[in-house]
């Protein structure tokens, strides 16, 4: 199953760039295996195993981003992100479509309400990139239609609880909507007086930085609430100067930017990696927040790294950053109340 697109999206490989509008780079995005072997300069060796991937959750991968991947090297830690491989298809014990059990904190469609003081909204059920590791993979968005009409039950839900102080604009990828749906959205938020905080979970301003553009911007400066926008970004090679810009455009309207990475096999299982990655992010204007293990989702367990390998990476980095950009090491449990610490999961487990 792959996401419900909520735009459409034209064949993969024309000539869509930064410079054009973000949309446009969107609708540009390849979306063909053999279309991104040739932009990577892979050859058709990898075509079987990519086809493969492709056919379990489809390839989707916008130019600025490819821009950043080294041709030629399939180790590219920008490139294992996105490239489908034939390991996708086996299937692995403990891996499975939804790992974190979202389906049993679903009170309706389009929102999830697990943690208390926040929920948090299906906003689209798009991504402007499709990771191969994603914990949504599978996820059935088709349930969850991004209407303004289901947005309108949403917003009633938040209306009536007002225990709520923080509302989540998550999806898919929440920017991959308009910025005139945003802005309604927006609005109505703000008009819920016991909410405090608008937060956004996304990746479009790494992967299409064009996305924070002048209509963006507006209606985030006119809310009154607290704005705070989280990012994804696994490897320091993501973050270019069109990134940098897109932060400090954030920035400029109030907002305060966290990052939240998964720990990969291939793309950061490093120390090396790791800090770099943390200096970069604060070069940036982001504070690491969370660095995740693998949820354990069908597909993606050649990207895992053990726990006790995660702990071992976490203490190694701790000795050399100062403790604000040193990331939690966490990971999601169905049925906690919070994120957990590794090392107390870990504990737990031992325990039992
Ligand atoms: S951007 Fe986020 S939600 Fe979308 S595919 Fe990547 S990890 Fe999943």
């Amino acid at each position: 199953m792959q996401p419900v697109q909520t735009i459409s999206f034209s064949p993969a490989g024309d000539d869509s760039a930064p410079g054009q509008s973000w949309q446009s780079q969107l609708s540009g995005a390849i979306r063909d295996p053999k279309a991104l072997l040739a932009a990577v300069g892979l050859d058709e060796r990898w075509l079987p195993g990519a086809e493969g991937g492709h056919q379990a959750f489809e390839v989707r991968v916008p130019l600025a981003y490819l821009s950043r991947i080294k041709k030629g090297d399939p180790g590219d830690p920008l490139l294992r992100q996105v490239l489908p491989l034939e390991h996708e298809t086996h299937a692995v014990a403990g891996y499975v479509t939804d790992p974190l059990e979202e389906a049993d904190h679903t009170p309706m469609a389009g929102l999830i309400h697990k943690y208390a003081t926040r929920v948090l909204m299906i906003t689209s059920g798009a991504c402007a990139i499709n990771c191969r590791y994603c914990f949504r993979r599978h996820f059935p968005y088709e349930d969850h239609a991004a209407s303004r009409a289901q947005w309108g039950k949403t917003l009633d839900y938040l209306r009536d609880d007002d225990s709520l102080i923080e509302a989540i604009l998550s999806g898919g990828d929440p920017l991959v909507s308009s910025d005139t749906r945003l802005a309604w959205l927006v609005g109505e938020l703000d008009a819920i007086p016991h909410l405090k905080r608008l937060r956004l979970h996304t990746r479009l301003p790494v992967v299409i930085p064009d996305r924070v553009d002048d209509a963006m911007l507006e209606w985030l400066a006119n809310t009154r609430l607290q704005k705070v926008v989280v990012l994804h970004i696994n490897h320091a090679n993501e973050i270019d100067d069109s990134v940098m810009k897109a932060c400090e455009r954030l920035r400029s309207v109030g907002v305060t930017l966290l990052n939240q990475s998964v720990l990969l096999r291939g793309v950061n299982d490093d120390v090396t990696v790791l800090r770099a990655l943390s200096e970069r992010l604060f070069e940036a204007g982001i504070l690491p927040y969370y660095l995740h293990v693998l949820d354990p989702v069908a597909g993606a367990a050649h990207f895992n790294v053990p726990d006790s390998e995660a702990m071992a990476l976490h203490d190694s980095l701790g000795e050399q950053l100062p403790g604000f950009l040193l990331p939690r090491l966490v990971r999601e449990v169905p049925g906690d109340r919070a994120k957990t610490p590794v090392r107390a999961d870990s504990l737990r487990q031992a325990s039992d």
